[in-house]
């Protein structure tokens, strides 16, 4: 007798579960694995029970996400004992020079570090075989995405050519490497195509796409097309304007060729919003991080960006207490904040990480000044955000709807162009007026801002 050996297309597909932890990067990361796990035929999951293997994407940036994660292998394992880690923490050393994963989790069948897809798969291959009978037709063109229909995450470049002395990114993700233009705007045009209405562009710096290939020529529908900001933002605008979709920067270096972008955003073409993680306002400071244009004049370049483009939303990050930072110093970023008008900013209290080269410069603060600087910079930057805020009351905005439960009848969530998703404020959507007008998530609509409470807006849709 021989055995039957066709496959069992009754059975049910091996099940992978997947947790992804980290920022935007790490999540474009973890939805490329999982397109390609579901277009192999496996089932992906976010849940242990029942899964076959999990497979965990890290984050190794700050200490507290190194603790998240490790935490979070600790738990797959128990849960469901055969895990794979992928991501940034993956390609952190432990204290003996050996791969910290393993030393952490020894139990752990397989460990890689970031953007490693094929990695992954190899890896996954030899714990769980391939299904026989993939599922090719059930996977979307756009492939698999974790953030709701209507946004996307665009990754245009790997890694960064700087050497910042507070970050292990460069360590971890290597030197710049950009994607193909030709490629990055076949990937929006499929997002627009499926229904996304707000494209926003990360990497490490947007603004140095195209370096490392010294802005060579790519091809895209047949036309030639240079790796550059310029051209990329240009192009991207031309595939959102038939959809009426948004398109939104983020970690943009205030570079003098980022002034060449403006027009577009006061043609309304991209959105009139900069994610710019400026750090510091200290010259002194700003060479001791090793930052990328610290020699820039960074007041004067924003007041050219606003001449250009009244509109102009700029959000940034901020680090408080960094080594050897005086109180002088710490003023000079107070006073820039205000001068800045800095519409959105974040701020860490300075915290060592492990192997990055700040830890061994001279003058490290007490946590305890680092927090209170860090507190006394959020109630200054604070104040000039909400002032900003206020001079919204009145105006009438377009707003895209995240939430609209029962089509809005009751109102809903939404965010302006000013806001960026979970990062930024959001809109608070009053019921609408009329009877007959209604909401949907992913659609936009026209708004009268009535309020303003704290980082956010209230809006009466009309
Ligand atoms: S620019 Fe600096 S902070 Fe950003 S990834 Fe590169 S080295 Fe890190």
């Amino acid at each position: 007798m021989t055995q039957d050996t066709s496959p069992d297309v009754a059975a049910s597909p091996p099940k992978i579960a997947f947790i992804s932890l980290g920022c935007p990067k790490a999540l474009t990361d973890s939805e490329l694995i999982l397109t390609q796990l579901s277009a192999e035929g496996y089932a992906t999951s976010k849940q242990y029970a029942g899964a076959d293997l999990v497979v965990v994407n890290t984050c190794g940036f700050i200490d507290d996400a190194v603790k998240e994660s490790l935490d979070t292998i600790g738990e797959a394992l128990a849960a469901n004992g055969r895990v794979i880690v992928t991501g940034c923490l993956g390609a952190k050393a432990g204290q003996d020079g050996g791969n910290l994963v393993q030393q952490v989790h020894p139990k752990v069948l397989a460990v890689t570090g970031p953007h490693a897809t094929q990695e992954v798969m190899d890896a996954v291959h030899r714990h769980v075989p391939r299904p026989h009978d993939p599922f090719m037709d059930l996977v979307p063109s756009v492939g698999i995405k974790l953030t709701p229909r209507h946004y996307a995450y665009l990754k245009i470049s790997e890694g960064c050519n700087h050497r910042c002395t507070f970050c292990i990114i460069p360590s971890m993700r290597g030197d710049l490497v950009s994607r193909p233009i030709g490629d990055v705007l076949a990937d929006a045009r499929t997002l627009f195509e499926s229904g996304v209405k707000e494209l926003l562009v990360i990497s490490q710096d947007t603004s140095a796409y195209g370096v490392d290939v010294k802005y060579r020529t790519g091809f895209f529908d047949g036309q030639p097309v240079k790796t550059r900001l310029l051209d990329l933002c240009t192009r991207l605008a031309d595939l959102a304007a038939p959809h009426g979709a948004w398109v939104r920067l983020h970690y943009v270096y205030p570079y003098p060729h980022v002034d060449d972008v403006l027009p577009l955003m006061a043609e309304g073409r991209v959105l009139p919003y900069l994610d710019v993680p400026f750090q510091h306002a200290h010259p002194d400071v700003l060479k001791r991080m090793k930052r990328p244009a610290s020699g820039e004049r960074n007041l004067e370049r924003l007041a050219r960006w606003r001449e250009i483009c009244p509109e102009l939303v700029v959000r940034s990050t901020f680090i408080a207490g960094f080594p050897g930072e005086t109180e002088a110093e710490f003023q000079t970023l107070l006073d820039f904040v205000q001068e800045a008008q800095i519409d959105r900013a974040g701020c860490f209290a300075y915290s060592p990480v492990q192997g990055a080269a700040a830890n061994e410069l001279p003058g490290q603060l007490p946590q305890q000044v680092r927090e209170e600087r860090r507190a006394r910079f959020m109630a200054v930057a604070e104040a000039v955000s909400v002032a900003k805020l206020r001079r919204r009351v009145g105006a009438t905005m377009q707003v895209l709807v995240d939430q609209a439960p029962a089509l809005g009848r009751k109102g809903g969530v939404g965010r302006t162009y000013a806001d960026a998703p979970e990062i930024d404020g959001q809109v608070r959507l009053l019921q609408p007026e009329k009877v007959s007008k209604t909401l949907k998530v992913g659609e936009f609509t026209r708004a009268r801002i009535v309020a303003a409470e704290g980082h956010d807006l209230v809006a009466l849709p009309i």
